[in-house]
């Protein structure tokens, strides 16, 4: 739907379950970026850890996702995750990429969202959720910008914004991330002048 799309390079695919705002307006209001961790930097998969016995749990990030936060950073955008599960793994990912919100063990994402907003002080239009799961849509329907993984529940494509190329764990992080960057006109800088 031409009214619903940014116009820009990044690929993906607006969904089309959820609103008429103008997709680059949505996207230029965002200011801070919360996600969910299984299914969406991750593939979903985990091997169990007993945190008690001193054994981590094990999971694989992608590289392109992790650069993606780190652009995200790096261009003044706040970072947060929302998780249910409780993880070394994942609080060692939050102090790498210096996250400015972390909740574990959080079923109740909805209420964490807000929690997230009030940390920030920022208003709901301003802050994108990513999520993949069923869990996550009292999240993802209180967002400014909604996102998903190609490979996310249907109930949650129909439910948000934009849907990602690419599965979880495996870029649609970083599109995401690239999509929001590009309506804020930062995509150029953080492609190409960061690094150099
Ligand atoms: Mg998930």
């Amino acid at each position: 739907m031409p009214s619903e799309d940014a116009g820009g390079s990044a690929a993906g695919r607006p969904a089309a379950g959820r609103g008429s705002d103008p997709l680059a307006r949505r996207l230029a209001a965002i200011e801070a970026i919360l996600l969910d961790v299984d299914g969406v930097l991750t593939d979903g998969t985990f091997e169990p850890g007993d945190e008690e016995a001193g054994i981590p749990e094990r999971k694989r990030f992608h590289s392109r996702d992790g650069l993606g936060l780190v652009m995200a950073k790096k261009s003044g955008l706040r970072l947060g995750f929302v998780t249910g599960r409780r993880s070394g793994a994942v609080r060692e990912r939050a102090a790498e990429l210096s996250l400015d919100y972390l909740r574990e063990g959080c079923f109740d994402k909805g209420p964490a969202f807000d929690e997230a907003c009030a940390t920030f002080g920022l208003l709901p239009e301003q802050v994108a959720f990513v999520g993949d799961d069923v869990q996550d849509l009292p999240a993802l329907r209180k967002a400014g910008f909604a996102a998903a993984p190609a490979d996310a529940h249907p109930a949650v494509l129909e439910s948000v914004h934009f849907v990602a190329d690419a599965p979880g764990g495996r870029g649609a992080v970083r599109q995401i991330i690239e999509r929001i960057l590009e309506a804020r006109g930062q995509l150029d800088a953080a492609l190409y002048r960061f690094w150099g």
